[in-house]
């Protein structure tokens, strides 16, 4: 558990550094720690570290651990598909969602947001290279899905995520980073009110932090590999 500790020292290290290659300041790179698969006591380990924003795939597993963990004050982010049947339990418990990609989804988390509650905060995940298999929305739809988004009480449109397939190297990890922040940007000009481009992992986060990426979502650099 220790090491734990010494990850997240080294993932600040990789950070800061590929800050100082794009000239950028290391405070625009949010770091969300991906605790899916770990358990609680893994997430109280990272937050002894001062670690405060974590991320979590499997909906109920990441009601458990947001119920268990209470008492500490942490950011809660669902990175996971959403089935409709999930929607009320991301509402109820999360604080951020990256993967809204439906316009169904939205309007379900919209409503169901329990009152008192400050907005979920949206990002809406983006199907930037084209995979098959993936979720996301294709990029010609953001702009359609974003307006609907901005304009639901219960959600406050944050940003776009995405998860293009792994890439061999550097220069073609960028390549494909760069079309989400170009999506990102044109939907800024567009009049939407964005901050969070929330792009690359453990094995691509420095070329995401140059194509402009505002966070990033470490999991096994930080937890160890998952089995
Ligand atoms: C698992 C996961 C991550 C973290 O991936 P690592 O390779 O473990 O850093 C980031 N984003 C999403 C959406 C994930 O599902």
């Amino acid at each position: 558990m220790l090491e734990i500790k010494t990850n997240l020292v080294n993932i600040s290290f990789r950070i800061e550094k590929a800050c100082k290659a794009a000239g950028r300041d290391l405070a625009s790179v949010r770091l969300l720690a991906v605790s899916k698969t770990f358990p609680a006591q893994a997430v109280v380990q990272a937050h002894a570290a001062g670690q405060v924003d974590f991320g979590e795939n499997y909906i109920q597993e990441g009601v458990e651990k947001i119920q268990a963990l209470a008492h500490l004050p942490l950011v809660w982010h669902c990175i996971g598909p959403i089935q409709s049947n999930k929607t009320r339990l991301v509402a109820e418990h999360f604080d951020w969602v990256h993967s809204v990609d439906r316009p169904k989804i939205a309007q379900r988390l919209s409503e169901q947001r329990p009152a008192g509650h400050p907005p979920l905060q949206v990002c809406i995940q983006v199907n930037v290279d084209g995979g098959p298999t993936k979720a996301g929305v294709p990029p010609q739809q953001a702009a359609e899905l974003a307006s609907l988004i901005a304009s639901l009480p219960g959600l406050r449109l944050r940003g776009i995520m995405s998860i293009p397939e792994p890439a061999p190297d550097f220069a073609s990890a960028l390549a494909v980073h760069q079309r989400s922040q170009a999506l990102y940007k044109s939907l800024k000009a567009q009049g939407f009110d964005l901050d969070t481009l929330s792009l690359g992992m453990s094995a691509d986060l420095e070329a995401a932090i140059h194509a402009g990426s505002t966070l990033v979502r470490v999991g096994a650099a930080i937890f160890g590999a998952r089995s």
